[in-house]
């Protein structure tokens, strides 16, 4: 049986990256930038005040002192985003805002509380500078955010809402990005039924497909979740024709040993298996391979198919593992490993099977040290270890376990906030 990062290199070596496509800014999020972008223009656009003050000739205000103040004729006003007709000769200021450009002739800016406004009033044809400024004091230069011609974003960034921002701040509506892969999602068993239906006896609704379909959401991707496939070969082909135009195939349940185990043989049949099983625990049965279809140019082309254990957990646990480094690939990402920490383990967990334990725990951060507890009965079926949960604990394969107080890595499966 293979291990965890053996399964892992076979699938990504499988996977190619995706081609780009042209998208609305506000769409690429969490997309990977597919094109250098250049600005032709200048951020600021002009020279502007970094205060609400006085644009004043920097030289009028030589030995200017609240006991010595210099006095100036004020021609005129300006706001951000009007420009100043005035021009600033020896003698004469222009009140200006933050963010207006500096009218001709000045070369500083005085803010309001270095002046005597407060006493004359905003109204007054006159100023008292109280301070002395430099030439270029205040003033914001044109293109020292961002200069025209300058590369402004690499290829290959990850686009976060600050890159989101940058391309609006170039005036860019769209920008070119690899594009999501659309995920098809199968779920297979005879016991299995849409959650818009009644239950029957014996019967239990269809979880997998929709917590995996949130995944592929998280993620990143396009969920396409092409409903139940009954324990017959010719009902689950008949689903995965239905997602070969997919980037992804993902089955969930008929992948273990029993009679109605139908997954790999059909992924035999339809296309090659490249494994099945991996040593750990929970998820041991989970089958990779390549189902065939047919490309756009009449070529054949292949879709990685993950045939995902029916419990759970055992499904959601090898999306996480597996499936969505391989989605991450896809969309050009280049860190595709979940954060991992170091944890104080409050509990033993015992290894008897040499296969690698993936426990469902609850991580709390205490005095500055992370401590970990498991979230409860661990079986493959119990999801609610995974609601519990937000983090896996690695029990290694080759150990009979952890104690107490060992330390521990564990896998986040949640690292927005603070735990
Ligand atoms: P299997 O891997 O097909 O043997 O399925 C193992 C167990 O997983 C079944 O007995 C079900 O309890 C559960 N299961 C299978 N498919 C689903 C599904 N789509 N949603 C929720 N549970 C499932
Ligand atoms: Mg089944």
């Amino acid at each position: 049986m293979i291990s965890v990062e053996q399964a892992l290199e076979k699938i990504l070596g499988h996977i190619e990256v995706l081609d780009v496509e042209e998208s609305p800014i506000l769409s690429c999020l969490g997309q990977v930038l597919a094109e250098d972008v250049f600005s032709d223009i200048n951020i600021p656009p002009l020279d502007n005040s970094a205060m609400d003050g006085y644009a004043v000739r920097a030289a009028d205000t030589r030995g200017a002192s609240g006991k010595s103040p210099r006095i100036l004729r004020v021609i005129d006003t300006v706001t951000a985003g009007s420009i100043s007709k005035s021009r600033v000769e020896p003698g004469t200021a222009v009140r200006i805002m933050t963010g207006a450009p500096i009218p001709q002739g000045a070369d500083a800016v005085v803010k309001f509380e270095d002046t005597d406004q407060s006493g004359r009033g905003v109204d007054a044809p006159e100023v008292g500078i109280l301070a002395e400024v430099a030439p270029g004091f205040e003033i914001r230069r044109a293109g020292e955010d961002i200069a025209n011609g300058m590369m402004v974003l690499d290829k290959g960034t990850v686009i976060r809402p600050a890159e989101i921002g940058a391309l609006a701040s170039l005036g860019r509506s769209t920008t070119k990005v690899i594009r999501r892969p659309v995920v098809a999602i199968i779920a297979t068993g005879d016991e299995v039924v849409d959650i818009t239906q009644p239950l029957p006896k014996g019967k239990i609704y269809n979880s997998n497909s929709y917590g995996l379909a949130a995944l592929v959401m998280r993620y990143g991707g396009i969920p396409r979740i092409l409903g139940i496939a009954s324990d017959v070969e010719g009902s689950l082909v008949a689903r995965l024709h239905l997602g070969l135009d997919a980037d992804m195939l993902v089955t969930s349940g008929g992948v273990s040993l029993g009679d109605y185990d139908i997954v790999r043989d059909v992924l035999a049949k339809e296309g090659e298996v490249v494994f099945w099983q991996v040593r750990q625990k929970p998820g041991k049965p989970l089958a990779f391979g390549m189902i065939r279809a047919l490309g756009n140019g009449g070529g054949v082309r292949k879709i990685p198919l993950f045939g995902l254990a029916g419990n759970p957990v055992s499904a959601m646990l090898n999306f996480e593992l597996f499936a969505r480094p391989a989605m991450l690939k896809m969309m050009g990402r280049k860190n595709l490993a979940k954060p991992m920490i170091e944890a104080i383990i409050e509990e033993p967990i015992e290894n008897t099977d040499g296969r690698r334990i993936f426990a469902r725990a609850v991580v709390q951060k205490r005095d500055g040290k992370y401590f970990a507890r498991l979230t409860g009965p661990q079986g493959s079926g119990i999801l609610t270890s995974m609601t519990l949960a937000n983090g896996l604990v690695i029990v290694p394969e080759d150990k009979p376990g952890v104690e107490e107080g060992d330390s521990v890595q564990v896998i986040m499966l949640d690292w927005g906030e603070e735990v």
